[in-house]
């Protein structure tokens, strides 16, 4: 049976995963841009699936999709895909192969179908799959996060337990290359249970790696409040990256409370005047638009904007409610003219990098100076 992997370019760490899965299993995934017999696999997001959704329904082969939004929508998915994988795929999407190959029948955890859905009953281990292995990814060393940020799909798909890669096993492969590149939801909670930090952990990860480490880069964001002088300690005696980037989302206490962040203001403040310190360039995200905004709230987040691209950037996003998110279903609200006038001064400056406008930035796609 001839599996394929549908070209989709939000999803290539997904695909360095799940190629690596099923890999052991024994399905090579075929790159295709079209879908082609037997059958074809589709990752997509909230922003893509509309894109996708023509081409699946009308594909005359099997077709298997699963992503952000087949997960938040597996049953409206599954109006126009034959196989949703719900969730994680490195342990369902070689099973449900190892199914249709065999003609088998039966209801399998983590899958919909136009006629079941079966919730998934257990979650990856990930020292079961490797992280990648022909096609080379980021190396994914933490799943789950235990916070619930109100625009977040992370927790929805992946838990708020986190889980994470051993030592060893990260370390086999980043030293494949000649830089280190990670995926985390919090790089500086590796090994922890995401809110209290193990800098020992991390500290001996950096020991085992032989390459130049970026730690703290896109898609290895960090919390602010784990910004600290041990983590950046760690940072300036292993790593090669100059930059550290990591959430700040808000410059209104109030919004962050709305958001659940579990920050504040002044835990922002304190990781860039420490960044300062240590003469590391601070990346701070930023989100305008929520809905529950007031023209006070997002006049002090300019003012927090401004302030952090005294000594470092703003990655500027504009707010997008997520299928599977607190404020699914919510829409964002019109930004005032001097969001618009201070975004476009600080862009022009080189100081934000990102789209206040669109939403698509914030998401799946990085602008292409932003690729450390
Ligand atoms: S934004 Fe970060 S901290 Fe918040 S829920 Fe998502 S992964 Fe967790």
């Amino acid at each position: 049976m001839q599996v394929n992997w549908r070209l989709i370019h939000a999803a290539h760490n997904t695909y360095a995963v799940l190629a690596a899965a099923c890999g052991q299993e024994g399905y090579l995934l075929y790159r295709t841009d079209t879908p082609q017999d037997d059958v074809t696999c589709y990752s997509i997001n909230s922003i893509n699936a509309s894109r996708y959704r023509d081409e699946i329904a009308s594909a005359d082969c099997i077709t298997i999709v699963g992503g952000p939004h087949a997960t938040a929508y597996p049953r409206e998915t599954a109006e126009y895909a034959d196989y949703v994988v719900v969730g994680e795929g490195e342990f369902t999407l070689p099973r449900l192969l190892m199914q249709i190959e065999n003609g088998s029948e039966g209801k399998i955890p983590g899958v919909a179908t136009g006629t079941w859905y079966q919730p998934a009953d257990s979650c990856v281990r990930l020292d079961m799959y490797p992280p990648f292995s022909l096609r080379q990814g980021y190396v994914e060393i933490s799943r789950g996060c235990p916070f619930s940020c109100g625009y977040c799909q992370t927790p929805g798909i992946f838990g708020h337990c986190m889980r994470h890669r051993s030592i060893d096993l990260i370390a086999a492969f980043a030293n494949r290359y000649k830089d280190s590149r990670f995926v985390s939801p919090n790089a500086f909670a590796y090994g922890s249970d995401g809110i209290h930090p193990r800098w020992e952990k991390i500290a001996h990860l950096f020991k085992k790696l032989k390459n130049r480490i970026y730690f703290g880069t896109f898609p290895s964001e960090v919390r602010p409040e784990f910004i600290c002088e041990e983590s950046l300690s760690l940072l300036t005696t292993y790593c090669s990256n100059t930059r550290l980037h990591f959430g700040a989302q808000s410059g209104s206490n109030a919004v962050l409370d709305r958001l659940m962040r579990g920050h504040t203001v002044d835990d922002v403040i304190r990781a860039v005047e420490l960044c300062n310190e240590f003469s590391i360039i601070p990346v701070a995200d930023f989100i305008v638009g929520f809905p529950f905004e007031t023209d006070e709230d997002e006049k002090m987040t300019l003012d927090l904007m401004r302030w952090v691209a005294r000594s470092g950037t703003v990655h500027v996003h504009r707010f997008l409610p997520l299928p599977g998110t607190p404020l699914s279903g919510t829409t964002a609200r019109s930004l005032l003219p001097e969001t618009e006038n201070i975004c476009g001064k600080l862009a022009y400056s080189g100081k934000l990098t990102g789209s206040w406008k669109d939403p698509e930035i914030r998401f799946f796609r990085r602008p292409s100076n932003d690729i450390p």
